[in-house]
């Protein structure tokens, strides 16, 4: 794994919601890939494609660092790190080859099912647990409205009944989780998909001709899904 080959690195998710569905596209496009579990690169053995496998939350920087090639991450986990470099003064930079067909879900305010909720005006002044301080901050600020955030990496959803948090602003996509932690969703903030994102300045010619290779192959896929 050396930073100079013209292999082309993509960083995916290691496991959770998106590695299938990433697993399926490279398969559906033709890639085998050498999978042996617990392994961080996976080696594509007809293409020269390495697979990075990690956790989603470092596949944006991977990219906009330039790490790695491409990557395939949420919106929501893409949004909020580039949000968070624009205020560190970090280089934010990436190109969104595709928006794919999986990964949909929502950003949304939940409140306690018995709480009083006449718009979001009644979030001023309360707790608002996330894993998305970024997107909710923006989102407040549109608003017009001023509450306090209260960063937690998981079990967001138990934040009001623990007493840490009035409302939570916690992804949702059938609302099963919501609902089983007396939680009632009031606004929507951000809708999200996965998509394929490429980093900035790719110049290796065997690079852009592999990418050239996958994209008509990845769209093909998307089509065939919808
Ligand atoms: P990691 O261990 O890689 O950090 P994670 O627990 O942060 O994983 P997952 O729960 O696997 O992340 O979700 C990955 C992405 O899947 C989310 O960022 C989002 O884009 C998408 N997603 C789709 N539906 C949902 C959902 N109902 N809840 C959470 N994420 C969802
Ligand atoms: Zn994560």
């Amino acid at each position: 794994f050396n930073q100079h080959s013209s292999r082309l690195r993509i960083a995916t998710q290691k496991s959770g919601r998106l590695s299938q569905e990433s697993q399926a596209l490279f398969t559906s496009c033709g890639l085998k890939i050498n999978l042996r579990e617990q392994r961080l690169i996976a080696h594509v053995e007809n293409m020269d494609i390495d697979i990075l496998r990690v956790r989603d939350d470092d596949i944006p920087g991977l990219v906009m660092d330039g790490v790695c090639d491409l990557g395939i991450v949420g919106e929501n986990v893409l949004e909020e790190e580039s949000l968070q470099r624009q205020l560190d003064n970090e280089p934010c930079d990436y190109d969104i080859l595709s928006r794919l067909s999986f990964g949909g879900c929502r950003l949304s305010i939940a409140v306690q099912q018995e709480a009083d909720y006449q718009g979001p005006t009644s979030l001023a002044g309360k707790t608002i647990a996330t894993t998305y301080p970024r997107l909710l901050n923006r989102y407040l600020k549109q608003q017009g409205v001023q509450a306090r955030i209260v960063n937690l990496k998981g079990s967001v959803e138990v934040a009001p009944r623990a007493g840490l948090a009035d409302a939570i602003c916690d992804l949702v996509s059938t609302g099963a989780t919501l609902e089983a932690n007396g939680l009632r969703e009031v606004e929507v903030i951000y809708r999200s998909k996965a998509v394929l994102i490429q980093r900035k300045n790719v110049s290796d010619a065997a690079q852009l001709k592999i990418i050239n290779t996958l994209m008509p192959r990845i769209s093909a896929v998307m089509q065939a899904n919808e």
